[in-house]
């Protein structure tokens, strides 16, 4: 894999674990159907059911997907700090601490890696709110059409404040 290469592969995963972060509970099996194979299949509720409750209170079978969007949500927020950076690469499933031995990576992980390493992209949008991964330190929005609506609303401001002025003083001046 050439650097250019990888350096695609780890924003597409920022990209993914970005989708996971916005992602709200009715939306679980679209994301999973989209990013098959980016947390390990325990992490997901219908995988869980087999475990007891002591073990996941234990954190042996790793986060339930929902404990760990809000760990994300944090780390999001505060740009990857390394105690929630460490937490977030954790294992996520039954059975991933075996392979964690091994040096398995899952996309998951690379994503969490990357945005702590580079932790400028980590951003919020100004105008949706949802979570995004910039491509320059600078960027407000995270799409064209949230820049856009940004833009329109402060031409209706402008409209209201300063032509309010304008057109009274006008109004005054015939
Ligand atoms: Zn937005």
């Amino acid at each position: 894999m050439t650097s250019k290469e990888r350096i695609a592969r780890d924003l597409n995963n920022a990209d993914a674990l970005a989708d996971f972060a916005n992602l709200e509970p009715g939306q679980i099996e679209p994301y999973r159907q989209k990013h098959p194979n980016f947390f390990p299949e325990t992490f997901w509720p219908e995988n869980r059911t087999g475990f007891s409750i002591a073990a996941l209170n234990a954190g042996v079978a790793g986060f339930d997907w929902q404990t760990y969007q809000t760990l994300l949500r944090e780390a999001w927020a505060g740009m990857f700090p390394s105690d929630l950076t460490i937490r977030l690469l954790e294992s996520s499933g039954m059975g991933q601490s075996l392979e964690l031995g091994t040096g398995h990576v899952y996309p998951y992980q690379n994503a969490v890696m990357l945005l702590h390493d580079q932790s400028w992209r980590a951003k919020i949008c100004e105008e949706c709110h949802n979570r995004y991964v910039a491509d320059h330190a600078k960027r407000k929005y995270c799409s064209t059409k949230c820049s856009e609506l940004n833009i329109a609303k402060s031409h209706l401001k402008w409209w209201r404040d300063t032509g309010k002025k304008r057109r009274s003083a006008k109004a005054r001046g015939r």
